[in-house]
């Protein structure tokens, strides 16, 4: 079994926006503070592809999900 390597997405994507709250360029502590305390896992409905149209996931960021904090293998910003 290999265990695979989880990087935390962005706060903001790639054009800027908060993956939170939607604000471009956000600053909020409310969100800047989720962000710290999140944690990260590969996601469950599609494995990890983070392919929207091909498998009709919408939960996840790139692959990835928020997950709880003692989620096995979760990872943090
Ligand atoms: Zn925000
Ligand atoms: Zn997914």
């Amino acid at each position: 079994m290999s265990v695979p390597v989880v990087v935390t997405p962005p706060r903001l994507n790639f054009a800027g926006f908060c993956a939170y709250c939607g604000m471009h360029a956000c600053t909020d502590p409310v969100c800047v503070a989720r962000y710290r305390s999140s944690r990260w896992a590969v996601c469950p409905s599609c494995g990890g592809v983070g392919d929207c149209d091909g498998v009709g996931c919408d939960l996840c960021l790139y692959g990835v999900i928020e997950v709880c904090v003692n989620h096995p293998g979760a990872v943090q910003p």
